[in-house]
């Protein structure tokens, strides 16, 4: 039997995880349900499941960046014999882009693309990750919005895993769902058609990197395009791009991620190529483009939408977890501005933030200590060579360029090799 492989790998139409995991079944001449009973939850969950009845989790995202994700492509490169998958989903911009909402729950799909796939055979039938992205809402090649209900049976919630799923095809009647061009006025705006190209030009870049390379953080991103195209100015920034102030300090702060959509609409302000943003950091122009384009400020929801109770069971939440969410994480996820949480529940804000602070504290002793037990092991091992290492040599055995710019990490340097007397 031949194998199958992901369709359009390295490009920006890559195949999504879940359909290349539709499709493995269908090349194996099996249901879906048979193969996720047989071969894909026995490799997911190592207990034994024979006996009881699996079921398939109705809405189930593994094409973000999430655990879910992590398990289905570590399972399907084992199952289907593939090196990497991981650039079927969207794991390599763990960081660099806000994981939360970042791909729909259920499909969606251009009907032309589909149609056009099919005339070259069921074979060639798939469905791209970029139709997964929450921010892309139209098709960029036919200018048209993308469905996510069936043409026939008129129902959405189309989850890509049902017992007999098929790529293109509905998930309650089974209808395929591809239809030709019609001639009625689309309602796709220029820049609905910008974020779709980009948003391809973005899902390429993880094939573009040389191995072992990645991609640029978040942080550093927001401060390179806050430098270059405006002035060091985050407040300039956030005022150009429709996001609050204070959400764009914390992504500067690199206390969480900035989301797709802030990264599209500084794409459209400045001009710049998402390989400038995400890979190089070289801008060609540091001019502003000329885009009229203004736009509005970005909440997802009016403000009075966002209940006390929201606001506190957000706040309790993050009190009884890791202490990972800061109150400004908080804010972000309800998408307000920090100030207002702690105005309207300055306890509970009081409670968490101290949560966060023990945690944070917690977490740099433990990067401290595992630097230090690494230092310790790269300069014993030059030194039982009978080398005094320079600092290049240093960075370059820590696999990190950037050790010496860091204070603490200077001292820690410092106090280790004054120990082994180098
Ligand atoms: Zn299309
Ligand atoms: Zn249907």
């Amino acid at each position: 039997m031949f194998r199958i492989s992901p369709s359009e790998a390295g490009t920006g139409r890559v195949e999504s995880l879940s359909s290349f995991s539709v499709r493995y079944a269908e090349h194996m001449a099996v249901t879906f349900v048979e193969l996720y009973r047989s071969i894909v939850h026995p490799r997911l969950f190592s207990e034994s499941t024979r006996g009881t009845r699996v079921k398939i989790p109705p809405a189930m995202v593994i094409d973000g960046i999430t655990k879910t994700a992590q398990d289905w492509t570590r399972a399907f490169e084992h199952i289907a014999s593939i090196d990497d998958l991981s650039g079927c989903t969207l794991l390599p911009f763990a960081g660099v882009i806000a994981a939360r909402r970042i791909v729909t729950l259920s499909r969606r799909w251009c009907p032309q693309c589909l149609d056009k796939m099919a005339e070259r055979g069921r074979h060639a039938v798939f469905e791209p990750l970029v139709w997964r992205l929450d921010e892309v809402k139209s098709c960029g090649e036919h200018r048209r919005p993308l469905e996510a209900t069936c043409p026939k049976c008129a129902k959405g919630g189309q989850y890509p895993f049902v017992a007999n799923a098929r790529v293109g095809c509905c998930r309650y009647c089974g209808s395929w769902m591809g239809q030709p061009a019609r001639n009625v006025k689309q309602d796709v705006t220029d820049f609905d058609v910008f974020v779709a190209e980009k948003c391809e030009e973005l899902i390429s870049l993880p094939a573009i990197l040389p191995p072992g390379a990645h991609l640029l953080q978040s942080s550093v991103v927001v401060q390179a395009l806050r430098d270059v195209f405006f002035r060091g100015s985050g407040t300039g920034m956030a005022r150009a791009v429709g996001e609050l102030p204070g959400q764009v300090h914390g992504y500067i702060k690199g206390e969480f991620p900035a989301p797709l959509a802030f990264f599209m609409r500084v794409a459209a302000v400045t001009g710049a190529s998402m390989r400038e943003i995400f890979v190089t950091n070289a801008f060609e122009s540091t001019n502003l483009s000329a885009s009229t384009h203004t736009f509005e400020l970005r909440r997802a929801r009016p403000r009075r939408v966002v209940t006390q109770e929201s606001i506190d069971n957000a706040l309790q939440t993050a009190l009884n977890g890791d202490g990972s969410k800061s109150v400004q994480a908080i804010a972000v996820d309800l998408r307000m501005e920090a100030a207002t949480v702690w105005r309207r529940s300055p306890n509970l804000s009081s409670k968490v933030s101290q949560h966060h602070a023990r945690y944070v504290a917690a977490s740099a002793a433990l990067r401290r200590a595992e630097f230090e037990s690494k230092v310790h092991e790269v300069l014993s091992s030059f030194k039982g060579r009978g080398i005094r290492p320079t600092q290049d040599e240093l960075k370059e055995a820590l696999h990190d360029p950037a050790c010496f710019l860091d204070d603490w990490k200077r001292t820690v340097i410092r106090q280790q090799s004054r120990k082994l007397d180098l």
